[in-house]
């Protein structure tokens, strides 16, 4: 890999690719202060896409951690997280945001938001998506669970610059990113809040060392 083959996600824009099933994609937290919202769909049928609340049940974890498998609306492994060299602090519970979200908070212009960055990034690929969730996996978005078990507290990134995870595609399948526009709740690091680029690239290598997870079952005995 060479700096060339690096694709840019562009600070508050979204950037979309294809990967085939034993391909990876390392998403790199270039400037280390950035939360990416992820989406995943299955490449020949977009109504199937990665589910974060089937994934908590496949998993049995609140977030996901390295070797986990994302599984799909379908129950269908679709990417596993092969290598993190950040602290592992990312989120699956927060919707990504969007335009309704900026108006919430008090901006009456338009704002860029995660929401609209997937749809024109898999647009970009010549795909559209029938029903686009505000279900994203934000990684590097750092959402701690307090000490009563059930608040969420909102807090900036703790990854370094060059941080990066890799996710290996379980079946063909298509892969949008957003670089979260968010400069209002603090969740980047470095205390600016200012939205920065990202980056990643797609490797050939299928890290088989690292099997990914099958469903949690329940002890029978
Ligand atoms: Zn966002």
């Amino acid at each position: 890999m060479t700096q060339d083959d690096l694709i840019t996600i562009p600070a508050r824009h979204g950037k979309a690719a294809t990967l085939k099933a034993g391909q990876s994609l390392r998403l790199i937290n270039t400037h280390g202060t950035q939360v990416v919202d992820c989406w995943a769909w299955r490449q020949d049928d977009l109504s199937e896409f990665m589910s974060m609340e089937a994934t908590r049940v496949w998993n049995q974890r609140l977030n996901p951690d390295f070797g986990d498998t994302f599984v799909t609306n379908h129950r269908n492994p679709i990417l596993t997280i092969v290598e993190d060299t950040s602290p592992g602090v990312h989120d699956s519970f927060m919707a990504a945001c969007d335009r309704r979200r900026y108006e919430r908070l008090g901006v009456t212009e338009y704002h860029r938001n995660c929401f609209d960055n997937m749809i024109e990034a898999v647009r970009e690929l010549g795909y559209e998506i029938p029903h686009p969730t505000l279900a994203s996996l934000n990684v590097f978005m750092n959402i701690a669970v307090m000490p009563d078990l059930r608040s969420l507290d909102t807090r900036p990134t703790v990854t370094k610059p060059g941080d990066y995870i890799t996710f290996r595609a379980e079946m063909d399948c298509i892969v949008a990113f957003s670089a979260c526009p968010q400069d209002i709740v603090p969740i980047q690091g470095m205390e600016d809040n200012i939205p920065r680029d990202a980056h990643f690239c797609v490797l050939d290598d299928g890290f088989p060392d690292v099997p990914g997870t099958s469903t949690w079952t329940p002890d029978t005995k």
